[in-house]
């Protein structure tokens, strides 16, 4: 059984690849933060070595115990690269890294499956470091037997097309809100009208709903953030370009908290064009209703739209290696109101 949620398409291409006995030597997986791409390859990282016959089940079957030691993450099979995983390099996958798993896949699988590499923020190879990205693009073209490289990024304009090329894409898309609802009410036991409420701040990603639901703090830290974005409007410049500087001090050493900081502006500014159209049951941020329609008339919907603009190209721009001071007081610059 996939642990995988909301993502049917996908899973039944996996599916058939597995039964045809045709699956690749490398995938990408590309989507944004926390919509289940370290849950995804860690099924296709169980599928691949279950013990239990294909025939019994779709995919892992999720019980035996090379399944079970994979989704712990300790399968003597499975090595996962994280950011950050060597202490010299804090901000990247670094060529140390990549020549370790190289070494991990020259040696034969000690339980006689698959060996599998999770590569997490292979856009980082790419981030002037002609390095890694050799090394790994020499493992890619010529894979070891029973070698499955599988590599994770929330960036995928960011991806060297040399490493793209040789990869099976599989792109993971938000679920639907009452899709992620249902499943947050029914498998982790939430509330409905909280796991609708969740569903929506998670823009389809289930691994937000499910952080947010057992750690408090998520919500804290969402909560001290809009506050901060809601003041935005009346704050003098230098406060805003502060604001901008501290962002951008943080996005070297954790470029998708700052990737979520801006889709909460995303989430706040859209907010605020929807009170303003009459939809204001439609919000994302539901709980500052209040507050948001207080706000709304400072500002034109012209203005809006031109900042929500704005965030998009500043999300590109960061994603394509901009200078991230530079954009993000650039950024500021524009927010609508003084
Ligand atoms: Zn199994």
């Amino acid at each position: 059984m996939w642990r995988t949620f909301g993502q049917d398409r996908l899973l039944g291409q996996i599916s058939g690849s597995l039964r045809a006995g045709r699956i690749g030597h490398a995938y990408l997986l590309v989507g944004p933060p926390h919509v289940g791409k370290m849950t995804l390859a860690l099924d296709m990282a169980a599928a691949v070595n279950c013990r239990q016959p294909a025939d019994t089940h779709d995919g892992p079957c999720g019980d035996c115990e090379a399944c079970t030691r994979i989704h712990r993450g300790v399968h003597a099979d499975l090595n996962v690269l994280s950011i950050g995983g060597d202490p010299q390099t804090p901000t990247r996958i670094s060529i140390r890294q990549v020549r370790e798993a190289e070494n991990f896949l020259s040696i034969t699988p000690v339980e006689g499956g698959w060996k599998v590499i999770i590569l997490d923020g292979a856009e980082t190879l790419s981030a002037g470091q002609s390095e890694s990205a050799n090394a790994l693009l020499k493992t890619l073209e010529e894979p070891p037997e029973k070698a499955l490289l599988l590599l994770l990024s929330s960036a995928e304009e960011a991806i060297l097309p040399t490493i793209r090329s040789r990869c099976r894409l599989l792109s993971l898309r938000p679920m639907a809100g009452d899709t992620l609802a249902d499943y947050l009410a029914s498998r982790h036991g939430s509330e409905p009208e909280r796991a609708r409420w969740l569903a929506r701040l998670a823009r389809g990603c289930p691994g937000w709903a499910i952080n947010a639901l057992e750690d408090p703090s998520v919500l804290e830290s969402r909560s001290t953030q809009l506050d901060g974005i809601a003041e935005s409007e009346g704050t003098a410049l230098d406060q805003r370009f502060s604001y901008a500087n501290a962002l951008a001090g943080g996005f070297s050493g954790d470029r998708e908290s700052v990737r979520q900081t801006l889709y909460l502006w995303q989430g706040w500014w859209r907010d605020l064009l929807l009170v303003k159209e009459g939809v204001a049951d439609h919000v994302q941020n539901g709980d500052r209703r209040s507050e948001l329609e207080s706000i709304a008339p400072n500002t034109s919907s012209a203005a809006i739209v031109t900042f929500l603009r704005r965030l998009q190209e500043t999300l590109v721009a960061l994603d394509a290696n901009a200078n991230p001071r530079l954009a993000l007081e650039s950024l500021m610059l524009d927010v609508p109101g003084k």
